[in-house]
């Protein structure tokens, strides 16, 4: 469909790679090793992604949904335990937990930002709740102080989900330097990707050093003894992929650069349609990566919001449907759900109910395009959003 668009519709292609990724790879490859125990890139891309973030303890995981089950289980979570997640998320985020026998329990968002409600968390602390998992949204930071207030007051660590937000910023901190555990995501449509990846940042080395053993089937980095000390699995990232994330990091800070300045542009347009809502922000994120351009339009039902994709997609707009509410996907039942019908969550989660229907994103890549495509982007918005 993108050939068919007009000339002004070609938006830069994602992911973005150059010489420095060849490099790289080449580079692996030369080594002669290609997993992290014998080789050099998945320990520098740690440091390096690690010192990007202002955390000292990094680790590199094969992908974001193992990043989020690992952090998980060195806070404690297991059988028996809880924790909270926003009912508006990507699956992983519940079903982390869930592989992990604990029951998650979804809590409504926040009409403007899509991100938790703390209110609504602090509501559902329960004496089994291990964590609160806050996910910043489209790159907009969940409020990670009234979050840290709320851990402090219950003794309930946070762990955040990251998986949007490589290099955001809240009030002059960066992931790293917020005292939670922050887990990260490097798949193909990312911020920053080698396919596959995951990343998690320790506020501490003690967690660190559980972690490595968990993700390394329990065993010690320099063992030739088969001396497992944990249970675990194999959860390493391979040489191959942390060439490439080295080279996607160096290009990370100038894309946010592009996507800060694209994304005022589109949404004052888009705050001028009558029906369009943008993502709000809290101005307390002072870096948002933005890895979702995200707009409501309130009142559309699912079945009138996947029309309307549908018709931006064949207008040339790479436009998707949101996620659906979590308790509203078969998967969400399978395990470890909440003793509430979907209809009981649904009542207490009133801003997800809508939201999810209502709620349209279009791919990071529109917001490195050219600043006179974000005025085409929302003229076409503008022709086929239906009349309030
Ligand atoms: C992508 C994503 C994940 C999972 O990451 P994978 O690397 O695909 O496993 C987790 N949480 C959120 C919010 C995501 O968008």
């Amino acid at each position: 469909m993108v050939e068919n668009a007009p000339e002004s519709l070609s938006f830069p292609a994602w992911p973005q790679f150059g010489d420095e990724e060849r490099t790289g790879l080449i580079r692996a490859l030369e080594q002669g090793q290609w997993w992290r125990i014998a080789g050099n890139e998945v320990e520098a891309f740690e440091r390096e992604f690690g010192a990007h973030h202002g955390a000292e303890h990094a680790l590199a995981v094969t992908n974001g949904t193992h990043a989020l089950e690992l952090a998980l289980e060195v806070l404690g979570v297991g059988p028996g335990t809880e924790v909270i997640v926003p009912a508006f998320t990507f699956i992983s985020s519940s079903q982390a937990a869930q592989r992990l026998g604990a029951v998650a329990v979804p809590v409504d968002v926040d009409p403007a930002t899509y991100c938790i409600d703390v209110a609504a968390a602090e509501r559902a602390v329960t004496p089994r709740t291990r964590a609160i998992m806050p996910v910043h949204m489209a790159g907009h930071v969940a409020d990670m102080d009234a979050l840290a207030k709320l851990s402090a007051d219950t003794d309930v660590p946070v762990i955040q989900d990251a998986a949007h937000a490589h290099g955001a910023r809240w009030q002059g901190r960066r992931m790293g330097e917020l005292g939670s555990v922050a887990a990260f995501s490097f798949q193909n449509g990312k911020l920053m990707t080698a396919g596959e990846g995951g990343a998690v940042l320790f506020p501490d080395g003690e967690l660190w050093q559980e972690a490595f053993l968990r993700h390394s089937c329990g065993r010690p980095r320099e063992d030739r003894s088969y001396l497992h000390r944990t249970s675990g699995s194999n959860f390493r990232l391979n040489e191959f992929s942390a060439s490439v994330l080295r080279a996607q990091l160096g290009r990370l800070e100038s894309q946010i650069d592009t996507r800060e300045q694209r994304w005022p542009v589109l949404a004052r347009d888009l705050a001028e349609i009558p029906g369009v809502v943008p993502q709000g922000r809290d101005e307390r994120v002072d870096r948002n990566p933005h890895y979702m351009a995200m707009f409501r339009v309130p009142g559309l039902d699912e079945k009138r919001r996947n029309e309307l994709v549908d018709v931006l997609i064949g207008k040339g707009l790479p436009a998707f449907a949101s996620f659906r509410a979590i308790y509203r996907c078969d998967a969400f039942w399978e395990r470890a759900a909440p003793d509430e019908t979907v209809a009981e969550i649904a009542s207490r989660c009133p801003v997800t109910e809508a939201l999810f229907q209502d709620s349209i994103w279009l791919h990071h890549r529109v917001l490195l395009g050219a600043e006179e495509q974000m005025h085409d982007v929302a003229s076409i918005i503008a022709d086929h959003v239906p009349a309030p």
